[in-house]
C-alpha cells in the first residue's frame, strides 16, 4: 500500500501537478465549512437579541471571544443611542363597531423558540412620536406620494384622519412621513397577505409565509435625512459627546404610527365605507377594499420609554504586513429584531466562519498585505445606528486608510447579487467567476449570467452576453454601508444571495428564527458557505493586491448612462405634462366624468424648461478618457512596477470614491455627501443616482437641477484628474 502511494506521489510530481501549491484564495474556499455556519446560527438566534438586550450583549462578547480564538486583534466599542421602546400600545376601532386589536404574535408549539415571550420586544415601529390620536381612517395602499395624488383625484383628504398603508412598495418610514405631510394624525401599516402572506405561498408554520398574527416591526425614523443615533448626527455617539435635546431631533416621525397583522387590520378595513379603491389597491384580503374616509373611527394611543440604550460594536483586526495603513473593513450586525435567524445570523454567521478561515489561514503562514478589519455591528435595525456612529468616530482616519468596506446581511438560496461602487466592477466579476454554485456547480457568475438572460429584458439580455462584466447595481440604504459609502466616501461592495426563496413572510417577526430557517431557507448552510467564500475572495484579492484593484472604465461607462437617463427623465416630464394639459384643454376629463365615481380633473401644469446638460455631459466624456489611459497604462505595467510607484499609484487610488463626496452634502440632507448615490428623499431603501439632479427634477425644482449638474460636474472632474495622477503615478515605474 505504502510503495503504491509513494508510485502515485511520484506519478503526480512527474506530472508536475504537485509543483502547483493552492492559491491563499483557494485554501481559503475550501476551508470554510457549512455546519459551522450553521452551528454560530444556532447559539446566535437562541434567544432575541435586539439592541439593548441581555442577550444581545451575550453574543456581542461571544463573538468577540471567537475572533481573539481564531488568532485576531479584537474588542469591542461601545456607543449610547437613543432606542425608544413601548410602554403603552392601543389600536381600537370606535365606530361603527368595536373592536380592539390584539397587537400580539402567538408562540408556535412547533417552533421552540417563538415562546420566549419575557425577552421579544413587543410590534412597534421605533422611532414613532408618543401620541393618542382618534379619527376617521383612510385607506392609502401602499402610502407613496403617488397614491396620494390619486386619493386627491378621488377627492379624499386624510386630513385629521387616521391612514392605514400595506407594507410593500417604499420603504416604511416614507409611510408615516408622506402621511403626516398631507395632515393625517396617525399612521398604521399592516401586512397584506397579498405581498407576503398567503396570496404568495402557505403560511407559517405549513409553510414560508406570513400568517395572519405575524407582524413586521421596523425602524420609521428618516433615514433618508440621516441614519444613526439621532441625538448625535455626524459625531461618535461616545459617552463624552454632545447630544441634541429630544425636541431638536428631525428624524423622528411626526405623527403616530404601529405596524399590524392582516389578523388585526381585517376587521379595520371591513368597516371602512366611501369609493372603492383602485383595482391595483386591492389586497389579498376577503373584502371590498374602499378608501373612506370613515365611517370607521379608530384610536391609536403610542408611548414609549426614551432612554438610551448601550451599543456593543465588535471590531477585530489583522495587522497587514506591507501596506497597514490601507484597510479592507468587513461588517455584518449581529442585533435582530426578535431571534433574527436569517436576519441578520444568517449573514453574521458567514461572516464568521470567514474570519475562522482567515485565522486559519494566518496559522499555516499567510501575512495579508493591507489590515483587515472585521466588524459586527449592533443596532443596525434601529437604523445602521452601531455602523454609524463607528464611521462617524473614525471618520478621520477612513477617510485616510480605508480601501474598501464589504457588507453583508441577511442571505439566502439563490444567486449572487450585488450592488456598490462601479470602480469595484470588474473586481466583482472575477471574484463570481472563481466560486462556486452550490446547487449546479457552475461558477457564481453563470449563474448571474444565465438568470440575466432568462428572466431580464430583451437590451439586458443581449449585454449580458456580450458585455466582459455583468453590471452591479447601485446602493441605496437599508444596511450597514451607508456611513462608509455615501458620508464618508469608502468604496463599498454588499454582497448576498437571494432569489430562490422568500423571507418576507418572517420579516421582523418572532417567527424569523432557527426553526424557520432550517424548515425553508438556506436548511443546509450551503448558501452560508458560498457567501462566506465570496466575501472573503474579494478580502484576499483586495488586501494582497499590489495595485488596488480599482478599474474606471465601467464607472465612467454608468455615470455616462445616469446622464442619459436624467436627460430622458426630463424630456418624459416634458411629454407627459404637456400631453396632460391637452387632454384638460380638449375636455377629456370632463368628457369620461362618472356622476357616480366622481374624479378630479388634474390642473393644468408648467411644462419643464429645458436644462443644460452639457457640463455633466463634458466631465463624463473626460472620465472616459481618463479611465482608458489608466486601464492602458496598468495593462501595460503589468509584473514591472517598482514599490515606490505603486505606493504612488495607491495613495492616488484610495482617495478615488472621494472625490466623488462633497462636503456640503445633497440639498436638504447634508449628511449624505455622495453625489453619485444616495437613497431617495421619497422611497427610502430604494436607491436615486446622481441624486442632487434627479431629485430635484422628479420635485420640479429645476433651478436647482440646474446647480447640482454643476456640483456633480466638478466631482466628475476631481475624479478624472485623480485617475489622471494615478496613471501619471504608474507611468513613472521605469
Ligand atoms: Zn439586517
Amino acid at each position: 500500500m505504502k510503495r503504491l502511494l509513494v508510485f502515485v506521489w511520484l506519478l503526480i510530481l512527474s506530472l508536475g501537478v504537485s509543483a502547483q501549491t493552492p492559491s491563499w484564495e483557494v485554501t481559503f474556499r475550501g476551508l470554510t465549512d457549512a455546519k459551522n455556519i450553521g452551528e454560530y446560527m444556532r447559539l446566535l438566534s437562541a434567544r432575541p437579541h435586539h439592541l439593548g438586550s441581555p442577550y444581545g450583549k451575550q453574543n456581542a462578547e461571544w463573538i468577540l471571544a471567537r475572533f481573539k480564538e481564531w488568532g485576531w486583534d479584537a474588542r469591542i466599542e461601545t456607543y449610547d443611542v437613543l432606542f425608544p421602546t413601548p410602554k403603552e400600545r392601543v389600536v381600537e376601532l370606535l365606530e361603527p363597531s368595536k373592536f380592539k386589536a390584539s397587537l400580539q404574535e402567538p408562540p408556535l408549539t412547533v417552533d421552540p423558540t417563538s415562546s420566549q415571550k419575557n425577552e421579544q420586544l413587543p410590534s412597534f415601529n421605533a422611532y414613532s412620536v408618543d401620541g393618542d390620536v382618534t379619527g376617521p381612517l383612510v385607506y392609502v395602499n401602499y402610502g407613496r406620494p403617488a397614491d396620494y395624488e390619486q386619493l386627491e383625484r378621488l377627492g379624499v383628504s386624510v386630513k385629521g384622519a387616521i391612514v392605514i398603508a400595506r407594507y410593500g412598495a417604499s420603504w416604511r418610514g416614507i409611510k408615516p412621513k408622506v402621511a403626516a405631510e398631507h395632515g393625517a394624525v396617525g399612521c398604521l401599516i399592516y401586512s397584506d397577505p397579498r405581498d407576503d402572506g398567503y396570496f404568495v405561498e402557505g403560511v407559517f408554520p405549513d409553510g414560508p409565509m406570513r400568517n395572519r398574527d405575524g407582524v413586521q416591526r421596523g425602524s420609521v425614523m428618516d433615514m433618508p435625512t440621516y441614519p444613526g443615533d439621532p441625538l448625535t448626527p455626524g459625531v461618535g455617539a461616545t459617552a463624552a459627546a454632545k447630544r441634541l435635546d429630544l425636541k431638536e431631533v428631525t428624524t423622528l416621525t411626526k405623527i403616530p404610527v404601529l405596524p399590524i397583522s392582516y389578523g388585526d387590520a381585517q376587521p379595520l378595513l371591513a368597516a371602512i365605507g366611501g369609493p372603492m379603491a383602485p383595482t391595483d389597491w386591492r389586497g389579498g384580503l376577503p373584502l371590498a377594499y374602499r378608501i373612506g374616509p370613515g365611517p370607521a373611527r379608530v384610536h391609536v394611543k403610542l408611548a414609549f420609554d426614551w432612554s438610551l440604550k448601550r451599543a456593543y460594536d465588535v471590531i477585530a483586526r489583522l495587522q497587514g504586513s506591507t501596506y497597514p495603513n490601507e484597510w479592507i473593513v468587513r461588517g455584518n450586525h449581529h442585533d435582530a429584531w426578535v431571534n433574527g435567524a436569517q436576519d441578520p445570523v444568517s449573514g453574521v454567521s458567514a461572516e464568521l466562519e470567514e474570519a475562522r478561515a482567515l485565522g486559519e489561514l494566518v496559522k499555516r503562514g499567510w501575512r495579508p498585505k493591507r489590515t483587515i478589519v472585521y466588524a459586527a455591528w449592533d443596532g443596525e435595525e434601529q437604523g445602521l445606528l452601531g455602523s454609524t456612529e463607528w464611521v462617524e468616530d473614525h471618520e478621520s482616519e477612513l477617510r485616510d486608510k480605508a480601501a474598501l468596506y464589504i457588507n453583508t446581511d441577511g442571505n439566502g438560496r439563490g444567486f449572487l447579487s450585488v450592488g456598490g461602487s462601479h470602480a469595484l466592477e470588474s473586481l466583482v466579476n472575477a471574484v463570481a467567476r472563481d466560486v462556486e454554485d452550490p446547487q449546479t456547480k457552475q461558477s457564481v457568475w453563470k449563474r448571474m449570467q444565465a438568470r440575466t438572460i432568462v428572466y431580464g429584458p430583451p437590451s439586458e439580455r443581449a449585454e449580458a452576453r456580450s458585455r466582459q462584466d455583468l453590471r452591479i447595481g447601485a446602493l441605496g440604504s437599508g444596511s450597514d454601508y451607508s456611513a462608509f459609502l455615501q458620508h464618508t466616501g469608502v468604496p463599498t461592495l454588499n454582497v448576498g444571495f437571494s432569489g430562490l426563496d422568500s423571507s418576507e413572510g418572517i420579516y421582523h417577526s418572532i417567527y424569523d428564527d432557527y426553526y424557520h430557517f432550517t424548515k425553508f431557507l438556506d436548511t443546509d448552510f450551503a448558501y452560508g458557505r458560498a457567501l462566506a467564500q465570496t466575501v472573503g475572495t474579494l478580502v484576499i484579492k483586495t488586501a494582497d493586491a499590489d495595485v488596488l484593484p480599482f478599474q474606471f472604465t465601467n464607472l465612467a461607462e454608468t455615470v455616462q448612462s445616469y446622464v442619459k437617463e436624467l436627460q430622458a427623465l426630463l424630456k418624459e416630464q416634458q411629454d407627459s405634462v404637456r400631453e396632460r394639459n391637452h387632454q384638460v384643454e380638449e375636455g377629456a376629463f370632463d368628457a369620461i366624468a362618472d356622476p357616480r365615481r366622481p374624479q378630479k380633473a388634474p390642473k393644468v401644469e408648467a411644462v419643464a424648461p429645458a436644462i443644460n446638460f452639457a457640463p455633466l455631459e463634458n466631465a463624463a466624456s473626460s472620465l472616459t478618457r481618463a479611465a482608458d489611459r489608466f486601464k492602458k497604462a496598468l495593462d501595460g505595467s503589468r509584473g514591472k512596477l517598482s514599490p515606490e510607484s505603486i505606493a504612488a499609484v495607491n495613495a492616488r487610488l484610495i482617495q478615488s470614491e472621494r472625490q466623488l463626496i462633497d462636503a456640503d452634502g445633497l440639498p436638504r440632507r447634508p449628511w449624505y455627501r455622495h453625489l453619485l448615490y444616495a437613497p431617495g428623499y421619497y422611497t427610502g431603501y430604494a436607491v436615486k443616482t446622481i441624486p442632487g439632479v434627479r431629485e430635484a427634477l422628479e420635485q420640479k425644482s429645476y433651478a436647482e437641477a440646474e446647480r447640482e449638474v454643476t456640483r456633480v460636474a466638478n466631482a466628475l472632474d476631481r475624479e478624472a484628474a485623480l485617475v489622471d495622477a494615478a496613471t501619471a503615478a504608474l507611468e513613472t515605474h521605469k
